[in-house]
This record gives C-alpha cells, sequence and structure tokens, in this order.
C-alpha cells in the first residue's frame, strides 16, 4: 500500500497514513468556515485505524461543535487542523491540506453548498498568479 505522510505548519506534528481514502468532500457550512478562516474545509475519510503518529499527538485539542457532528482538531502551538476520529466514531477524517503529498482520491463534491462564503465563486474567477503579483 502506497502510503502519505502529513505534518502540521510548524512541523512539530507529524503522521503516516495509507494512501487509501474512501471519501473527500469540500464542506462550505458556515462552521467550517470558522474553523479554516477560510471558504470550506477539504476533508478526507479514511479507517480510523489508517494512521501512526510519529510525534505531535499529545499537544492536539480538540473541539466538538455542540449539537452537531462537527470537530475542529488542532495543533495547538500553530493552530494548524490535523487527522482527527469523528464524532461517529466511524471515520478518521484527514484535513487534505495537512498531507505532503497528494491523496490516492480527487474531491468528490461540495457539501453545504446553499451556506458557502458570497466571495467564494468570485474568488475562483479572479485573476491568477504564481506567486506575490510585482
Ligand atoms: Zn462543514
Amino acid at each position: 500500500m502506497d502510503k502519505v505522510k502529513g505534518s502540521c505548519l510548524c512541523g512539530a506534528v507529524k503522521f503516516t497514513c495509507d494512501n487509501d481514502f474512501q471519501q473527500f468532500h469540500f464542506c462550505h457550512c458556515t462552521q467550517c468556515q470558522k474553523t479554516t478562516g477560510s471558504a470550506h474545509v477539504s476533508n478526507l475519510f479514511t479507517r480510523v485505524e489508517n494512521i501512526e503518529w510519529e510525534s505531535g499527538q499529545e499537544q492536539v485539542k480538540r473541539y466538538d461543535v455542540p449539537g452537531r457532528s462537527l470537530t475542529s482538531a488542532f495543533f495547538t502551538t500553530c493552530g494548524s487542523p490535523v487527522p482527527y476520529v469523528s464524532g461517529s466514531g466511524k471515520a478518521l477524517v484527514v484535513p487534505a491540506g495537512s498531507l505532503d503529498s497528494a491523496p490516492s482520491m480527487a474531491p468528490q463534491d461540495n457539501i453545504f453548498w446553499a451556506e458557502r462564503a458570497k466571495w467564494y465563486e468570485d474568488g475562483l474567477l479572479s485573476t491568477k498568479f504564481s506567486g506575490i503579483p510585482e
């Protein structure tokens, strides 16, 4: 099985997963906008046991949103989203941006599209630069 490594922004969290994901969703709900400070989460789903933590796990914090099956898990030093077991206990949720290389599957869909940020589609259509514009 192909492996994929992941890490947080400061590098203290390191983990490895089998590159074997069953679902990949962009969630645009208002809570996911808050957890990212951006337009949506990009979450992969895999088997609960599909993770080997190399470091940092003991400093991960978890916040479960009351009344919803929605969780924010992040490393306490740098605030980066990191993998966590879903509230139902049935899946490991892996933020796609926490991976150091590409996952085995492409995004399947955009969920909670009705709650998307008003500026999201304008952003997709706006001018692209390969780096900071001169
Ligand atoms: Zn959401």
